[in-house]
């Protein structure tokens, strides 16, 4: 788990990042989370990519097994049950931190106007999208944000059990 300040990504794992994206990633600030074997799981991007756009999704989650495993999730009926989870006090009330960190955590990499105020996932009030939430999760560890972790428990991915295609591509990183 991990949060600002990031150590700048390798060219090992920016390799790794193209692989698993299928393109270069863009706006790399760091490694916000890994897989078992090291190779990361979600990179935390810049507000601003390098083409002036402004980019909310500061926990970019990349891992393609976990990117399926989400969107399976999306499609199945787990996004009315985690949004109603919201009605219990405790709940919303840490999926508020959730967003204030997120944007804590982003705007500690520049302050960009266009998305003042915007988290990502549908925070701090809705469930849109659990890429995001899984993705600001794993960054976290567990047991800080709820909603982010209930999408991993119910996931049949998980960083505890490499699936990478090439595990271990980012040999010589020690997993955080
Ligand atoms: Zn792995």
């Amino acid at each position: 788990m991990t949060n600002p300040p990031f150590s700048p990504a390798t060219t090992a794992e920016l390799e790794v990042l193209r692989a698993q994206l299928g393109r270069p990633a863009r706006g790399v600030i760091g490694i916000a989370a890994r897989c078992v074997c090291g190779n990361p799981t979600v990179v935390a991007t810049a507000p601003r990519l390098a083409d002036g756009s402004p980019f909310p999704t500061f926990y970019y989650l990349t891992h393609p097994a976990a990117t399926a495993a989400m969107s399976r999730l999306e499609a199945g009926h787990v996004m009315p049950e985690l949004a109603a989870s919201l009605d219990d006090p405790e709940t919303a009330a840490a999926y508020r931190s959730a967003h204030e960190a997120y944007l804590r955590d982003r705007e500690s990499h520049g302050e960009v106007p266009e998305i003042a105020g915007v988290s990502a996932g549908g925070m701090p009030t809705r469930v849109k999208c659990l890429h995001a939430l899984a993705g600001h999760a794993l960054a976290a560890g567990p047991g800080v944000y709820p909603i982010g972790d209930a999408a991993l428990a119910r996931s049949d991915w998980s960083p505890e059990r490499c699936v990478c295609e090439s595990p271990g591509a980012a040999t010589g990183v020690r997993p955080t």
